[in-house]
């Protein structure tokens, strides 16, 4: 099983294909995944239960990103985006609000040109004070990957059995067009069942589900570093492209492509 886990609070910068040189903010465990999903494509690797391991403090994220502002400061290394990602989903956090708040004041007091990102996987929106703590980043970025309930638990699993993407479509909506959809496009089988989220039939529903969510943009991508499970296949970047401008045409709504 492949794993990578993130070992700082604070991480990078990276070369991020969606996002061009980020520095990593995680909040999750540093030893262990911490997720409502257990994606077959995670590059943290499968995780047994998501369970709550000791997690950074608000205190703590800001000691560590402050620490790192001042060295990039000395450098002359201006990133072009802070993002939270890491080892799992951020959003679970007891203090994300409270972080999200002190990670925007270091961006706005060091680097205030930078941009803020959230990667999640929009399990935790239906929760006010998540919602609003969203609201306040430049990139809110949510996961959406199959119009089909099937597909979904095939690709994400989510821990949660009532889980579904009609209330995930509703929750995204309530964000009123601030957001970012992203989808990961692939194929494969796992445990005996195969999914493939590029078939005509997938493609027009996911369509359809972005038109009622009215996001300002979408990311869609393919694999990019190894996956645990080994049956799954990377989406030429060429259908990507395919994908986004099938979607371009229905909805005139744009999609970045990262092959
Ligand atoms: S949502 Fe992200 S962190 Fe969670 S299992 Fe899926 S890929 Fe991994």
């Amino acid at each position: 099983m492949a794993t990578v886990l993130f070992p700082d609070i604070v991480f990078g910068p990276i070369h991020s294909r969606r996002l061009g040189i980020s520095l990593g903010i995680n909040l999750l465990p540093l030893k262990r995944k911490f997720c409502t999903f257990d994606c077959v494509y995670c590059e943290c690797g499968l995780g047994e239960m998501f369970t709550e391991n000791p997690l950074p403090t608000a205190s703590d994220v800001e000691e560590a990103l402050r620490a790192k502002l001042q060295a990039l400061k000395a450098e002359g290394v201006t990133p072009d985006v802070f993002t939270f990602a890491g080892n799992g989903e951020p959003t679970l956090h007891p203090e994300f609000p409270q972080i999200i708040e002190v990670v925007t004041a270091l961006r706005d007091e060091y680097f205030p040109q930078v941009k803020v990102s959230v990667l999640s996987n929009a399990t935790q929106i239906h929760r006010d004070e998540i919602r609003q703590a969203l609201l306040k980043v430049d990139n809110n970025i949510l996961k959406l990957d199959s119009a089909f309930d099937d597909t979904m638990r095939q690709m994400n699993r989510p821990w949660n059995p009532a889980y579904n993407v009609a209330d995930l479509v509703k929750n995204l909506q309530a964000f009123q067009g601030k957001l970012i959809v992203q989808t990961m496009f692939l194929k494969g089988s796992y445990q005996g069942r195969s999914f493939d989220n590029t078939t005509p039939e997938e493609v027009q529903a996911w369509i359809q589900k972005v038109a009622e969510i009215k996001p300002s943009s979408v990311m869609i991508y393919s694999l990019d570093r190894e996956a645990p499970v080994k049956t799954l296949e990377k989406i030429p970047v060429e259908k990507l492209r395919e994908i986004a401008e099938q979607l371009k045409k229905a909805t005139g709504i744009a999609a970045s492509v990262a092959g």
